[in-house]
């Protein structure tokens, strides 16, 4: 293996200064090299990414799963992929219990009155039909929510109003998620009665950011809500000039069993179907906006690379598959898929997905072990000229709904997009069309586009370059 890729970082060489493809296509042995750069000078003028995802946000808009809403969305993947070109086209059932938001209020009560901007966090449970009303307990980190003594927060609301860090690669959501995730039950063990935080995001309008928590078994199960991050602070102000209580109302329900689909679409490989690039999006959103760069961008990002391969007179030797995943912000699609297709890891010769919103891709990161090689010397050469660099450190993950395919051994590949002002609007009401810039969603899909089509089309074996690299 290897004598095409070999080639091809000369062909890259080549191709980067002749920026045509017509004075080497004359040379089969460069022709790969030659088309994944053409792709992506192709994709920055290709309106079908954008197209995709306003079509999506303005004729479905929001689609949490579970809902008629979603159900709605998956039919409208399926005629937009079969439209497109793509093949065995269909729709991978699964059921699991579906939370659907409800009212949602909470009110500082006493002398002076004030509304609070809140919304339930998805999972939670729902207060007493009256809602709940108790004092507070204000942390203005979550290890001192930690370091509170068992009981020491009885009958009382936890408040943690510790802030999230802004930074280009999305760290500072990392450092700060266990803070939503595990909050609830961490506050519920020492004895509180509701748990409100200050959102995850980097904004200041009153516009709170949802998502999902995790009870942890055998805790009490207590009701949770994001605050509008003006309002924490207001929160914080008020709880040091004496006690503050708060009336906290949220009428969640769940469906059992509900249904969902992994929507699928392939570009059949024309020498070795068999194996598979699969990447992927996912099709179900938060409620409160529209999902446009959460995550209808990514979703555009991957079709509209996938659909300028499928356009390409010459087919790559293995199949392109593309899964719009259907439950991700309720962390059960990836398991979904794992679960129906167990036994063909192997097949998979890399996954990953487009979950960071709309922004440019800064930075790639490949499987360990690929960057030094052929091939990640040639997709660099390739990215670079579109403002990508190959970061030499190792995709560490390839997106929620691939963890359990990369459990099963699957190589996964992380193409890193500019997530600076992604948590700004990141699974609020805020989330919309008008937050995509067309251009830089372009760029997205160039250097995914290139990514593809390279893996596609060469004969790169990444679980070699791992074996290899260790
Ligand atoms: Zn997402």
């Amino acid at each position: 293996m290897g004598g095409i890729l070999r080639i091809l970082v000369v062909a890259i060489v080549l191709a980067a200064c002749a920026n045509a493809t017509s004075a080497t296509d004359a040379l089969p042995a460069n022709s790969l090299a030659v088309t994944a750069s053409s792709l992506g000078q192709r994709a920055l003028s290709d309106p079908a990414a954008f197209d995709f995802v306003a079509s999506l946000t303005t004729e479905i808009g929001q689609r949490l799963a579970g809902t008629e809403a979603h159900r709605r969305a998956v039919a409208w993947a399926e005629t937009r992929l079969k439209a497109a070109g793509f093949e065995n086209v269909h729709a991978e059932p699964f059921t699991f219990p579906a939370w659907i938001r409800g009212a949602e209020s909470a009110d500082i009560v006493g002398p002076a009155p004030q509304q609070l901007a809140v919304t339930a966090l998805g999972g939670s449970v729902a207060t007493d039909a009256g809602g709940i009303e108790a004092e507070i307990a204000l942390f203005r980190t979550y290890d001192d929510l930690l370091s509170a003594a068992p009981g020491s927060l009885n009958g009382k609301i936890a408040v943690v109003t510790q802030r999230m860090v802004r930074a280009q690669d999305g760290s500072g959501y990392g450092a700060a998620n266990p803070i939503r995730r595990h909050g609830p039950s961490e506050a519920a063990k020492r004895g509180a009665v509701a748990y409100l935080l200050r959102s995850l995001g980097t904004d200041h309008h009153r516009l709170p950011h949802t998502g999902a928590l995790n009870y942890e078994d055998g805790v009490p199960r207590i009701p949770a809500a994001a605050l509008a991050i003006p309002d924490a602070e207001q929160l914080e102000r008020l709880a040091a000039k004496g006690p503050v209580r708060i009336r906290l109302l949220l009428t969640p329900t769940v469906r059992e069993n509900a249904p969902s689909w992994n929507v699928v679409g392939e570009i059949k490989g024309n020498e070795r179907p068999d194996q598979v690039v699969l990447i992927g999006g996912h099709l179900d959103s938060w409620d409160l906006g529209t999902g446009a760069t959460d995550d209808g961008a990514g979703m555009a990002i991957v079709f509209g690379a996938a659909r300028l391969i499928a356009g390409l007179p010459r087919r790559p030797a293995r199949t392109i598959r593309v899964v719009l995943f259907g439950a991700e912000e309720m962390n059960f699609s990836g398991a979904a898929y794992a679960q129906a297709h167990q036994g063909e890891a192997g097949k998979i010769v890399v996954a990953g997905e487009a979950d960071f919103g709309a922004r440019n891709v800064y930075s790639v990161q490949l499987p360990a072990g690929a960057a030094g090689s052929d091939f990640g010397r040639a997709l660099d050469r390739i990215v670079a000229p579109l403002g990508a660099n190959l970061d030499r450190r190792p995709a560490l993950g390839g997106g929620d709904d691939i963890r359990e395919l990369q459990k099963a051994g699957v190589p996964v590949v992380s193409l890193r997009q500019d997530g600076l002002d992604y948590f700004d609007t990141h699974h609020t009401a805020d989330d919309t069309l008008d937050k995509i810039d067309p251009r830089q969603l372009d760029q997205a899909v160039a250097v995914w586009s290139a990514f593809i089509y390279l893996a596609a089309a060469s004969d790169v074996d990444f679980r070699s370059l791992a074996a290899a690299a260790k």
